[in-house]
């Protein structure tokens, strides 16, 4: 029964997924999330304790310097069971969209204009 929980939990709702292997432990994603959700574990790699307590802003994401969070976009907000990724290239952010059979989707925003409507 739990396994079918967590099972639907994470077709269902967006969150992160942080994934240790490529954490460096540099804590800028502790400081930049709204939420306070993520600190450091007991080896000080980022962990959250609260995942669907994340309301997505992609903050921690975009500031990761070795790409070690991802975005997983669940059915709350539309998505299919994909994730997203984000590359910083300095003027441009790069935004990988996995779909749940693996296929890729790649967007840049430009930094200049991204407040501009
Ligand atoms: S996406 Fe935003 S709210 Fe969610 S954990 Fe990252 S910084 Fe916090
Ligand atoms: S920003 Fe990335 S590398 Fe730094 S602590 Fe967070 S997950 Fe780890």
């Amino acid at each position: 029964m739990f396994f079918i929980e967590s099972l639907l939990e994470g077709m269902i709702f967006m969150s992160i997924s942080i994934n240790k292997d490529k954490c460096v432990s540099c804590g800028r994603c502790f400081s930049v999330c709204p939420g306070n959700l993520i600190s450091g574990d007991r080896d000080g790699k980022a962990d959250i304790k609260c995942p669907r307590d994340c309301w997505g802003c992609t903050g921690c994401i975009k500031e990761c310097p070795t790409g070690a969070i991802e975005f997983y976009l669940g059915l709350d907000i539309g998505g299919n069971g994909g994730h997203l990724e984000v590359c910083d290239y300095k003027e441009f952010l790069q935004w990988k969209l996995v779909d749940r059979c693996g296929e890729v989707k790649v967007v840049r925003t430009y930094k200049e204009d991204a407040n501009r409507y």
